[in-house]
C-alpha cells in the first residue's frame, strides 16, 4: 500500500483523481501500479518531507486505488473511504501507518441529496451563463455526477482554507457535509457576481472619465481657435488661466489659483459669485511672483541719488549709505528696518522714495494712519462679503515688483479696538524669521516678503507699542533751520512746483527776499510741508496772471508777495521788550517744531489760594506745585506772602499744547523772580524738569526748542546739563547765535538771573 501525505486538497470518497506518477512514488516501497491501494494522510501545514512527524497529520484521511496509469503516466486514482489513521511512522523518507475505515452517519437520504446536487448545478449553470467560458463550464458541470465529485472538481475555486477542506471531510454527519458543500459553492457563486458587478461599475466610471476628459479636450480645443478668430472676445477664464500659468507662483499660489478658476469655469457668468472669483484671480495674477535677482548696488550713484532729491539730511544718508553697503554686502534685499520719526513734511516719506530710486527698485508708500483692525494689515477672508485684501498685499500688487521699497506711513497711528492688534500684525509683516511666508487672509496662500524693503515713518515714538519699536532702528529727523528750508524752497520745491505748473525757468523768478519772508512769515512748521504748499499757490496764481497775458515774466519780490499768496502771517511770539518780576520765557515742543512760551504769574490779595489758567495738562499741574514747594523752602522769608495772596498762573498762547515736565525750571524761576521782586531780562530762555530737591532733569525736543528761541531773538538759554549731548542734533547757524548754558541745579538759573 502506498502512503501519501497530502496537503490542503478536499478528499472525498468516490472521486476520481488525476496525479503524475511522480507524485505517488519514494514515500513506500510498494510500486504505482493498477490496482495498488494507496492511503492518503491529511498533512495540517505545507511541509518539506524530511521534517514530518507524525503529529503533523489530521486523524482522519482516505483510502484509494490506482485504477489505471497512461502511457503519459497519468494516475488515475479513485477514493473509496474515509479512515482513521494510527501508527505513524517516518523513518528515512518512508512511511507506514495504520487505517481503519470510518463509518458515516448516514442521515440524508438519496433523493434529497440527489435534489441538493441538482438545484447546486442549476445555480452553477445559471451563473456561467453571462461569461464567453460559460460554454465550456456548461458541460463541465453537466458531467458531475455526485455531490463530491461536484465539490472536488471547483476546489480550486472555492474559498476554502485547508482547515476549511478537513473538517468537510471529517464530518460523520452525511447532511452536514453536503450542507457544507452546497454552502461553499454558493458562496462562491456570491462572491463572483459582486465583484462582476463592481468590475462592471468601475469600467463604466472609468469610460465616463475618458470621455469628459475627451469632451474638455475638444472644447479647450475649439475655444482655442475661436479665441483666435477674435482676441477682444477671449473668455476670463481663458485669461486667467494665461496668467496664472506665466505668473511664476509658487506651488500653493497655484493650486489655489486653480481651485478659484475651476470654481469659476463651474459657476459660469450668471453666478453671484462671479464678481468675487475674478477680484480674487486678478489680484492674485496682478502680484508680481517671481523673484527677481539682486542687482549689484552702486553706492555712489545711490549716495548721487540721495544728495540731488534731499537738501542736508546729513546724517540721516549716511546711515542710509551704511544700509545698502550692508545690504550689498550680505546679498541681501533687505536690512534691519528703519524708522524714520519726525515732524511732518521733514522728509522721511519722499526719502524712502529717493531710496528706491537709488537702489532701482519700485516704491510704495502704504499709509497706517487710523488703521485699528488687525484685517486691514491682513486682509479679510474670502467668506466675508466685500472680503479685500490688507493693505500690506494691496501695497505690494500697487508696486507690481516683488522686491519694492514700501514706505509704511504713519506708524504712529496704528490703534488697537475689539476686532484685533494690527501692531501685531505688522509685527509679523517685519520680522524676517516670519516675513518669507506672509500669509494675508483674502490671499489665503503665503507669499514672501523677505525682499521686500521695509522703512517706516513716525511724528512720534510715543505711541509706538514697544514690541513693534523694538524691531526697529529709530533715524530722528530734527527739521529744518530756517537757512536749510531756504535752501530745499529755493533748490527743491520751486523747481518742482514750476516744473508741476508748466512754468518755464525764464518766466517767474522769486527773489531771496521773498523766499525768506515766506518762510519766516507765511510758515511755523518743523518741516517743509506748509512752505511746499505754498510754493505751489504762489506758482498757481503765477500760471493765472502768465495765461492773462498780463506779464510775459514775473519777478516775485518781498513787497509783491501778498498779491501771490495773500495776507496769510502767522505771529511767532518774539522775545519780551520789557523785563517784569514773575515773567520768564520758556520753551516748548510741539508736532510742528518749537516755540517760545511765556511763564505770567500774579500775587493778588485773597486767601493763599492758587489759580492756574492757560489750559496746562497735568503733568504740567504738578510742575507748578512741585515748582511751588521749592521755591517755598528755597525762600522761606518771602514764600510768606503766598500765605495772605492768591498766586495767579498764566501760561498764554493757546495754541502751543501745555503738557509736560519741561517747564519746570521756567516755572520755579517766575515764581521766585515774583516774590523776590527781581524781574529776569528777557534774553534769557529755559526748559529743564525739576525735581523736589532742585536738581534739573534733561527733556526732549531740544533742537527744535533751541531753533525756536533763536528765531525770537532770545541770546541765552539754560538747558539741563544731561542735554548735552543733543547739541550735536543742533544746527550750527542755531548755536552760532546762543549761549548755551547746561545747568545741573536749578540754584544755578537762579543765582544768575536773580542776581
Ligand atoms: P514727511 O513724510 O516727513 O511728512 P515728506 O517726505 O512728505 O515729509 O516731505 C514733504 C515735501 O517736502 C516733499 O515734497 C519733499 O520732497 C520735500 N522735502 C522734505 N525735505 C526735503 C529736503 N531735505 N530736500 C528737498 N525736499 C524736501
Amino acid at each position: 500500500m502506498i502512503v501519501r501525505p497530502i496537503h490542503n486538497i478536499l478528499l472525498l470518497p468516490d472521486v476520481t483523481y488525476y496525479f503524475k506518477k511522480d507524485f505517488l512514488v519514494n514515500w513506500s516501497d510498494s510500486p504505482v501500479e493498477s490496482g495498488q491501494d494507496i492511503l492518503f494522510l491529511l498533512l495540517q501545514e505545507d511541509k518539506k518531507a524530511q521534517k514530518l512527524a507524525p503529529e503533523d497529520f489530521y486523524p482522519i484521511g482516505i483510502s484509494a486505488c490506482i485504477e489505471s496509469i497512461d502511457d503519459e503516466d497519468n494516475v488515475q486514482v479513485r477514493t473509496m473511504e474515509r479512515v482513521d489513521i494510527s501508527d505513524i511512522e517516518i523513518k528515512d523518507g518512508k512511511m507506514t501507518a495504520d487505517a481503519a475505515i470510518r463509518g458515516e452517519i448516514d442521515d440524508f437520504p438519496r433523493e434529497d441529496e440527489k435534489l441538493l446536487f441538482d438545484q447546486l448545478r442549476r445555480a452553477l449553470l445559471k451563473f456561467v451563463q453571462g461569461y464567453q467560458w460559460g460554454v465550456w463550464a456548461r458541460s463541465y458541470i453537466l458531467q458531475r455526477k455526485s455531490m463530491n465529485d461536484l465539490a472536488c472538481s471547483l476546489t480550486d475555486y472555492l474559498n476554502l482554507t485547508a482547515e476549511e477542506k478537513y473538517q468537510i471531510l471529517a464530518q460523520d454527519s452525511r447532511r452536514q457535509q453536503c450542507e457544507m458543500i452546497a454552502q461553499a459553492i454558493y458562496e462562491f457563486i456570491e462572491i463572483s457576481n459582486v465583484s462582476a458587478e463592481a468590475q462592471n461599475a468601475q469600467k463604466d466610471d472609468q469610460e465616463q472619465l475618458y470621455r469628459e476628459i475627451a469632451i474638455k479636450k475638444q472644447i479647450d480645443y475649439l475655444q482655442r481657435e475661436l479665441d483666435e478668430m477674435h482676441p477682444e472676445n477671449v473668455s476670463d477664464v481663458r485669461r486667467f488661466e494665461k496668467k496664472i500659468n506665466d505668473s511664476g507662483m509658487n506651488e500653493e499660489a497655484y493650486k489655489e489659483a486653480m481651485k478659484v478658476l475651476n470654481r469659476m469655469k463651474q459657476e459660469g457668468n450668471e453666478s453671484h459669485e462671479y464678481g468675487m472669483l475674478y477680484d480674487y484671480l486678478d489680484f492674485m495674477t496682478s502680484l508680481s511672483w517671481k523673484q527677481p535677482s539682486s542687482s549689484p548696488i552702486d553706492l555712489e550713484k545711490a549716495q548721487k541719488v540721495l544728495d540731488e532729491d534731499h537738501h542736508g539730511l546729513k546724517k540721516v544718508k549716511e546711515r542710509i549709505i551704511q544700509q545698502i553697503a550692508v545690504m550689498d554686502l550680505n546679498k541681501k534685499q533687505s536690512g534691519s528696518i528703519l524708522l524714520f520719526v519726525g515732524a511732518p513734511g521733514t522728509g522721511k516719506t519722499s526719502i524712502g522714495q529717493s531710496i528706491a530710486r537709488a537702489l532701482d527698485r519700485a516704491y510704495v508708500r502704504i499709509s497706517l494712519g487710523g488703521v485699528r483692525d488687525e484685517a486691514e494689515i491682513r486682509g479679510h477672508r474670502r467668506t466675508y462679503i466685500g472680503a479685500m485684501p490688507g493693505r500690506i498685499m494691496e501695497g505690494i500688487k500697487r508696486s507690481g515688483s516683488s522686491n519694492p521699497v514700501v514706505v509704511l506711513d504713519e506708524v504712529d497711528k496704528l490703534s488697537r479696538d475689539y476686532s484685533g492688534d494690527p501692531s501685531s500684525a505688522l509685527l509679523e509683516v517685519l520680522d524676517p524669521e516670519q516675513n518669507f511666508s506672509f500669509t494675508d487672509h483674502y490671499l489665503n496662500v503665503p507669499y514672501d516678503l523677505s525682499n521686500v524693503l521695509f522703512v517706516c515713518t513716525a511724528n512720534s515714538t510715543d505711541t509706538i507699542p514697544e514690541p513693534l519699536l523694538n524691531r526697529m532702528e529709530v533715524i530722528s529727523f530734527q527739521g529744518y533751520t530756517a537757512l536749510e528750508k531756504f535752501q530745499i524752497g529755493k533748490k527743491h520745491l520751486l523747481p518742482k512746483a514750476m516744473e508741476a505748473t508748466g512754468i518755464k525757468k525764464d518766466m517767474l523768478k522769486v527773489t531771496d527776499a521773498a523766499m525768506r519772508r515766506m518762510i519766516d512769515e507765511y510758515t511755523m512748521e518743523s518741516g517743509v510741508r506748509s512752505l511746499k504748499k505754498l510754493i505751489d499757490t504762489l506758482c498757481r496764481s503765477a500760471a493765472v496772471k502768465l495765461v492773462k497775458k498780463e506779464q510775459t515774466t514775473l519777478t516775485v519780490t518781498k513787497d509783491n508777495l501778498s498779491e501771490f499768496l495773500g495776507h496769510q502771517h502767522i505771529y511767532h511770539d518774539k522775545k519780551l521788550k520789557t523785563k517784569i518780576p514773575g515773567v520768564v520765557t520758556g520753551l516748548a515742543w510741539t508736532s510742528a517744531g518749537g516755540e517760545i512760551l511765556f511763564i505770567e504769574s500774579k500775587l493778588m490779595e485773597g486767601k493763599g489760594e492758587l489759580i492756574i489758567t492757560g489750559q496746562l495738562g497735568d503733568v504740567m499741574k504738578e510742575s507748578v506745585r512741585i515748582a511751588l514747594s521749592l521755591v517755598r523752602s528755597m525762600y522761606p522769608q518771602a514764600a510768606k506772602k503766598l500765605a495772605k495772596n492768591d498766586l495767579h498762573i498764566h501760561v498764554p498762547a493757546g495754541a502751543v499744547p501745555k503738557d509736560g515736565p519741561s517747564a519746570g525750571i521756567t516755572l520755579v524761576t517766575a515764581l521766585a523772580s515774583l516774590i523776590t521782586g527781581k524781574a529776569v531780562d528777557t534774553e534769557y530762555a529755559m526748559t529743564g524738569e525739576v525735581s523736589l530737591r532742585g536738581g534739573v532733569m534733561p527733556i526732549g525736543g531740544l533742537p527744535e526748542k533751541l531753533m525756536a528761541a533763536q528765531r525770537a531773538g532770545i541770546t541765552k538759554v539754560f538747558i539741563p546739563y544731561d542735554n548735552i549731548e543733543d547739541l550735536e542734533e543742533v544746527a550750527d547757524e542755531v548755536k552760532e547765535k546762543l549761549e548755551i548754558i547746561p545747568v545741573r541745579k536749578v540754584t544755578e538759573v537762579l543765582n544768575r538771573v536773580l542776581a
